[in-house]
């Protein structure tokens, strides 16, 4: 076994023919055993070297690590079979190695901010983004009786590489299965158009099936649920009926307090403001 791959997390199969220091980060160049994809032999010559591929992989002694290579194309002698090489170590789409990409992936698990993650493992927030990107749950197969639907605040938003920023989503949408309370689906936008583009991709039988569109008073959930639910009852959420009647109770109560204070009726004034009704911020 060579200690050096073992210690750099290295396939064994590779050669560490050198290492290279930046600012920041290590450059290894190296060089891979010629084997045969098909069927195992390692008596391949080269047809064509290719072009130098870099890929990042996870860092050593917590300095980032870049990995370059010769992608070449071989000739097997065996099989006589020609072949580009593929490392089943590298991803496939994303310029990094797998155990980097798993690194990134076991951390985006963890409640840890993104820019921790990508200190972490010596690499920029826009590839943890993009390791994040690779995650998807798909359509949930079946839409519940139930649908609760309703907005949060988050920060999650998309990467222009063009513009070099974030274009970041001040609201984001969950809905949930009203019976078993589970989460259906996270979507990273609450305009109508978006929700009703997301519904549409269930069919109308499916949609059908949906009895009950749980929701706040705002206009785009009920608008949606009569366009997308056509059987579906619209429950509005007796939390935000609650919030709704507290808020104008205190709307009422602060015109009051305003109009003591204007007059200099510090008795009233006081009793008045004493009365600041509870409030539950979160929804
Ligand atoms: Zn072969």
């Amino acid at each position: 076994m060579k200690t050096s791959n073992y210690l750099a997390k290295l396939p064994q199969e590779v050669t560490i023919k050198s290492i290279e220091t930046h600012q920041g980060y290590d450059s290894f160049t190296l060089e891979k055993q010629r084997l045969c994809p098909h069927c195992g032999s390692v008596h391949c010559v080269i047809k064509d070297s290719g072009a130098l591929q870099t890929v990042r992989h996870i860092p050593i002694n917590n300095r980032g690590t870049e990995l370059s290579f010769h992608k070449r194309r071989l000739l097997c002698k065996d099989c006589n079979t020609t072949f580009y090489e593929t490392p089943y170590w590298i991803h496939p789409s994303l310029h990094m190695t797998w155990a980097l990409y798993d690194s990134i992936l076991l951390d985006l698990m963890e409640p840890i901010p993104q820019t921790e993650i990508a200190k972490k493992n010596c690499v920029t927030e826009s590839i943890v983004q993009s390791v994040l990107k690779t995650i998807n749950f798909g359509l949930p197969a079946h839409l519940p009786e139930t649908i609760n639907i309703d907005e949060f605040k988050g920060n999650s938003g998309v990467w222009s590489q063009k513009h070099h920023k974030w274009y970041l989503n001040k609201y984001h949408c969950n809905i949930s299965d009203g019976d078993s309370h589970a989460v259906i689906d996270v979507l990273d936008q609450i305009s109508t158009a978006y929700l009703h583009k997301y519904f549409q991709q269930f069919s109308l039988e499916e949609r059908k099936h949906v009895k009950y569109f749980c929701c706040d008073m705002s206009n785009g959930f009920v608008s949606l649920a009569k366009k997308d639910f056509p059987n579906a009852k619209i429950c509005i959420d007796p939390f935000h009926v609650i919030n709704r009647l507290n808020d104008m109770v205190d709307d009422v109560r602060r015109r009051y307090q305003h109009e003591f204070q204007e007059k200099g009726e510090t008795e009233n004034y006081k009793k008045i403001k004493s009365h600041t009704p509870f409030k539950n911020k979160a929804g």
